[in-house]
């Protein structure tokens, strides 16, 4: 069995910062990830609030500066899924999906979040088919074409303008009559032509037969209901963290994100967590980030406490 001090698991800004931290600490550590270094930040078209950045650079190119920065502190890379981990003497059986165990002594959870489901009728028959989570994956699918966002929050309102460079209509609708995202979001969605807000609405239904052709709307002031012609449809209502494997192990939040203090520590000792898995009122690449380096600073102090 591979042996380690310090295993990360999740490999977006968190993970990789706790590499970075960890790599420079001396403690050699191994990050697991599912599929390739990004997390949510890799769906993101455009990162403009990233400090050092001022003229902004795709998410795809700074989680890319994250992975080598890590990288040349001797962070190491396992591919793979965990399944579970198990408390044994002295740390961690980790169990991963098709390879061979990992004994650690300290894990970092950075498992992040992935985006929540409306739960309509049609949704999950016409994902991959219209319906989307992702405008930067799919947005160019819909050149000159009219598409529905739904959701109120920053990652709705910023996704919609971005799909303004495809679509040659967005309809943006959401449940209140003011939108939770921040300021500066909204000022470029009220000020796009091509945007609609459609206030006060909830989905009901996607309808469609091989591919998304309209959604039927309910709007709850008025009480009205009607069907819009839509090409797509881009779900943002939140997000919810990947921290099912973790249940009974550390002490969970109402919604599943992970309780931690301020050294990032969850209520099992030697686990640890940071980034947006992590229960805590600002999810931004920065806050994720910081919390990596913070975990990683706390496993180096609790290892040499141990010594
Ligand atoms: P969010 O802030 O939780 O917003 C979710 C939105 O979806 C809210 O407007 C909510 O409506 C709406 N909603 C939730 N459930 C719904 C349902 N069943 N039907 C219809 N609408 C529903 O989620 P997010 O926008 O994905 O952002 C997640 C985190 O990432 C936030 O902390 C955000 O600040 C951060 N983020 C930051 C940036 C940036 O800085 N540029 C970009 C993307 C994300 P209500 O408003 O009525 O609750």
């Amino acid at each position: 069995m591979k042996e380690v001090l310090l295993s990360i698991i999740g490999a977006g800004p968190a993970g990789l910062a706790a590499g970075l931290y960890g790599g420079r600490a001396g403690l050699k550590p191994l990050l697991i990830e599912k599929l390739s270094p990004g997390g949510q930040v890799l769906v993101t078209d455009w990162v403009e609030n990233y400090p050092g950045f001022p003229d902004g650079l795709s998410g795809y190119d700074l989680i890319e500066k994250f992975a080598s920065h890590a990288r040349l502190f001797g962070m190491e890379e396992l591919s793979g899924e965990i399944e579970e981990i198990q408390p044994v003497d002295g740390g961690f059986e980790l169990s991963l999906s098709g390879g061979e165990p990992v004994f650690s002594r300290k894990v970092i959870v950075a498992t992040g979040a992935g985006p929540n489901k409306l739960g309509v009728p049609g949704e999950e028959e016409l994902t991959g088919k219209g319906v989307s989570y992702c405008a930067t994956c799919d947005g160019p699918f819909f050149r000159d074409q009219t598409v529905a966002v739904v959701g109120g929050g920053d990652s709705a309102v910023q996704e919609a303008v971005f799909l303004t460079k495809f679509a040659s209509k967005v309809y943006l609708i959401h449940r209140r009559d003011s939108l939770r995202a921040i300021k500066i979001l909204q000022d470029k969605a009220f000020s796009n032509p091509k945007i609609e807000m459609v206030w006060n609405t909830v989905v009901e239904s996607i309808k469609g037969k091989d591919g998304v052709e309209s959604v039927e709307l309910f709007n709850r002031s008025e009480g009205r209901r009607w069907e819009l012609k839509v090409d797509g449809v881009f779900i943002f209502v939140g997000i919810r963290p990947n921290t099912g494997f973790l249940k009974g192990l550390v002490d969970l939040d109402e919604n599943g994100f992970i309780v931690t203090d301020d050294w990032m520590r969850t209520s099992r000792p030697g686990i640890y967590a940071a980034g947006d898995c992590r229960s805590k009122p600002l999810r931004q690449i920065v806050t994720a980030a910081a919390e990596g380096a913070t975990a990683a600073y706390a496993v180096e102090h609790d290892l040499a406490m141990q010594e």
